[in-house]
C-alpha cells in the first residue's frame, strides 16, 4: 500500500470522529483521521485561560446510555462525578436532586404563575409520564456497544425483556414529533409561562426531546478532567490502537471515483472507505462524482440539494467571566450547573419575530433600537450558567472563581453586526448588559469583583469547527430535516448514496448532541468494518 493508502479516511476529530476512528483502529485497520485544528474534539472541548478552565462547548454530558458504554467496551477509564442541576427563575432556585424534584418545579412554577396552577399540574403529569419514556429508552446500555455474539447475559437478562418495552416507547415518542412552542400552547394558555418552559431549547424542537430535559437534568455527568478530557481519552486510544492522527489539517475535497480527498495544501490522500465527521453540506458541496454511475451520481444530487437547502439550528452565545471571589460564595447560591431566567416574563416574540424585523430592517436599524433590542432580550431571556469550579475546585486560582454564561442564539444576526462594522461594539455591549443582569438578579458580587471576560460568538463557532451557520447540534429544527429522525431509522443516517462513503456525528442524525454524534460514529465505523 502506498504511504497515503488507508483503509479509513475519517474527516473531522469531533467526538463523532474520534468514536469512528477507535473503532476501526480496533479492528486492525489502517485508520486516518483528518482534523483541522490543532486539537481533536470539536464541540467536546475545555480550554484553559489565566489559570482558568473552562468548556468551550457542551458544559456537562448525558450518559444516555451511551457514553459510559462505549468507554466501557473501548476499554478507557475515565472518571466521572454527577453534574447536579440547579434551575431558577427571579430569585427562587431550585436544586434538582432526584425524580421528586419535578414536583418541586411544579410549585416553583406555581409561585410565579400562580393563574395557572391547574394547567402547570397537566404539564407535569406530561413531563412525568415523557420521563417514564426516557427510561424505558436508556433503560439498559446501548446495544450497539455491546459485543451480542459474547455477551449473552446482556442479551437474555437485559436485552430481550426491555425490547418490546423499546418498540411501545418508541410508538409514543414519535407522536410527540411536534415542535414545542405548538405542542405547549395546546396544554397552557400564558405565554410567559410557554416561554420559561421552552426559551431555553432550540426553536421548534420536537416535544419529546424539548420535554425529556427534566430526565436529562439528572443523567448529567462530568468528567473530572473537564469535558474536554472525554474526546482526549479517545484520541489517546485512537493512537494506542495504531490509528494515526493528523490535526491542523483542513480537507477541501472528495474525489468519490478516484477514492482521496485533498487538503489545503493539496496533499492527497487515498481511502477504500471514507468516514465524514464533519459538516454534511461542506462536503455536499465539495465532493466531486464525476466517473460514479449514473444511478450514484442522480442519488448523491438528490441528497445534495435536499442538504443545501436546509440550515443548521440555533448557535449560542458564551461569555467566559473571571472573578475575585472564591466559589464558596457561589455555591451558596447555585450549583455549578445552573438553568437562570432572571425574569419570569419570558422572550415573547422577541427571539422569534421582532429578531426577524430587526435582521430584514437591517440597512434602516439604528444602534438605539438595536441596543433597546438588546436590552429586553438579555433582561428576558434564560441562561445556561456553568461553574467548572464547582465540579473540580482545581481549574481556578486559589479564591477565584470562572464562570460560563450562554444563552442559544441566532446566526445571522451576528453575521450582520460583522458585515456592518457593528460586531465588535455590540459584543462588548452584550457582555456588560449579561454581567448587569445576572448582578442584579442571583450573583449580585459579579460586577464589582469582575477581573476579566472574553466572550464566543456562532461566528467563532463556525469559525472553529466549519458548522453551517454555527450549529451546536446541526440541522434547524425549524423546517424538516434532511436525515433520519427516527430513532429506528439511526443505522440508516450513516450511509450515503455512495456504498464506500459514510456519515458520522451531529448532522447525520436529528436531534443530536454528543450521545448520537458518538453513536453514529460507531455505527458508520461498523459499517466499514463489514466491509
Ligand atoms: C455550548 C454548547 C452546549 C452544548 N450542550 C449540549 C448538551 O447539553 N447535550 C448534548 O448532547 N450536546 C450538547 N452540545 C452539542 C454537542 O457538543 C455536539 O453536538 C457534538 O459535540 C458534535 O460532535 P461532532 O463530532 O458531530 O461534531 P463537531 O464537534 O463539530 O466535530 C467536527 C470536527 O470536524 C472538524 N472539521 C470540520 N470541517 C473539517 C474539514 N473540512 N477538514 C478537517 N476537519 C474538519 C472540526 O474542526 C471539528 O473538530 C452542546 C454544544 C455546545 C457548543
Amino acid at each position: 500500500m502506498q504511504k497515503n493508502h488507508y483503509n479509513t479516511i475519517i474527516v473531522g476529530g469531533g467526538i463523532a470522529g474520534l468514536t469512528a476512528a477507535a473503532y476501526v483502529a480496533r479492528d486492525n485497520k489502517q485508520v486516518l483521521l483528518i482534523e483541522k485544528n490543532k486539537e481533536c474534539g470539536g464541540l467536546v472541548n475545555s480550554f484553559k485561560h489565566k489559570g482558568f478552565q473552562f468548556e468551550a462547548g457542551v458544559r456537562a454530558l448525558e450518559d444516555a446510555g451511551i457514553i459510559i458504554p462505549m468507554l466501557q467496551d473501548l476499554g478507557i477509564e475515565l472518571e466521572f462525578k454527577k453534574s447536579p442541576v440547579t434551575v431558577g427563575i427571579g430569585k427562587d432556585v431550585l436544586h434538582i436532586k432526584d425524580k421528586n424534584s419535578l414536583n418541586d418545579y411544579g410549585s416553583l412554577l406555581k409561585k410565579h404563575y400562580p393563574e395557572s396552577e391547574d394547567e402547570i399540574d397537566e404539564i407535569i403529569k406530561i413531563i412525568r409520564k415523557i420521563m417514564k419514556h426516557m427510561d424505558v429508552l436508556y433503560g439498559v446500555a446501548n446495544p450497539f456497544f455491546k459485543y451480542l455474539k459474547k455477551d449473552f447475559k446482556f442479551i437474555f437478562t437485559e436485552l430481550l425483556p426491555w425490547l418490546p418495552k423499546f418498540a411501545f416507547t418508541i410508538g409514543k415518542i414519535n407522536k410527540i414529533n411536534m415542535p414545542v412552542e405548538d405542542y405547549l400552547e395546546t396544554v397552557i394558555s400564558n405565554q410567559s409561562l410557554r416561554d420559561i418552559i421552552s426559551q431555553h431549547f432550540f426553536r421548534q424542537t420536537p416535544t419529546f426531546f424539548a420535554l425529556s430535559y427534566f430526565s436529562l437534568y439528572l443523567d448529567y455527568q462530568y468528567p473530572v478532567k473537564g469535558v474536554g478530557s472525554l474526546a482526549d481519552a479517545v484520541y489517546e486510544k485512537v493512537l494506542d490502537l495504531g490509528g494515526e492522527v493528523k490535526t491542523e489539517t483542513i480537507i477541501t475535497q472528495v474525489n468519490a471515483s478516484e477514492q482521496w480527498v485533498k487538503d489545503e495544501q493539496n496533499n492527497i490522500y487515498y481511502y477504500d472507505n471514507l468516514i465524514w465527521a464533519a459538516d454534511l453540506k461542506y462536503f455536499y458541496s465539495n465532493t466531486d462524482i464525476k466517473g460514479l454511475s449514473a444511478d450514484i451520481q442522480s442519488k448523491f444530487n438528490a441528497e445534495k440539494t435536499q442538504m443545501l437547502s436546509k440550515r443548521g439550528g440555533d448557535s449560542v452565545y458564551s461569555l467566559f467571566i473571571e472573578v475575585d471571589e472564591p466559589l464558596e460564595s457561589f455555591e451558596k447560591i447555585t450549583s455549578g450547573h445552573f438553568f437562570y431566567s432572571p425574569s419570569s416574563k419570558g422572550l415573547g416574540t422577541l427571539h422569534t419575530s421582532d429578531l426577524t424585523q430587526l435582521i430584514q430592517n437591517w440597512d434602516n436599524i439604528s444602534k438605539k433600537e438595536l441596543y433597546d433590542w438588546l436590552d429586553k432580550f438579555t433582561e428576558l431571556n434564560t441562561y445556561e450558567i456553568s461553574i467548572p469550579g464547582l465540579k473540580n475546585a482545581d481549574f481556578v486560582p486559589q479564591g477565584k472563581t470562572g464562570i460560563i454564561i450562554s444563552f442559544l442564539t441566532d446566526y445571522d444576526l451576528f453575521q450582520k453586526l460583522k458585515e456592518k462594522n457593528w460586531y465588535e461594539e455590540f459584543r462588548k455591549e452584550l457582555e456588560a448588559r449579561i454581567v448587569n443582569v445576572i448582578t442584579n438578579s442571583i450573583y449580585p458580587m459579579l460586577k464589582e469583583k469582575l477581573m476579566d471576560s472574553f466572550s464566543f460568538t456562532p461566528l467563532s463557532i463556525h469559525n472553529r469547527v466549519g458548522s453551517s451557520e454555527g450549529a451546536i447540534v446541526g440541522w434547524s429544527f425549524q423546517e424538516s430535516v434532511p436525515v433520519p429522525n427516527k430513532i429506528q431509522d439511526t443505522q440508516k443516517s450513516v450511509v450515503s448514496s455512495i456504498p464506500n462513503i459514510f456519515k458520522a456525528g451531529q448532522w447525520t442524525y436529528s436531534p443530536a448532541g454528543v450521545p448520537m454524534s458518538i453513536l453514529t460514529g460507531k455505527l458508520a465505523a461498523d459499517k466499514v468494518c463489514k466491509l
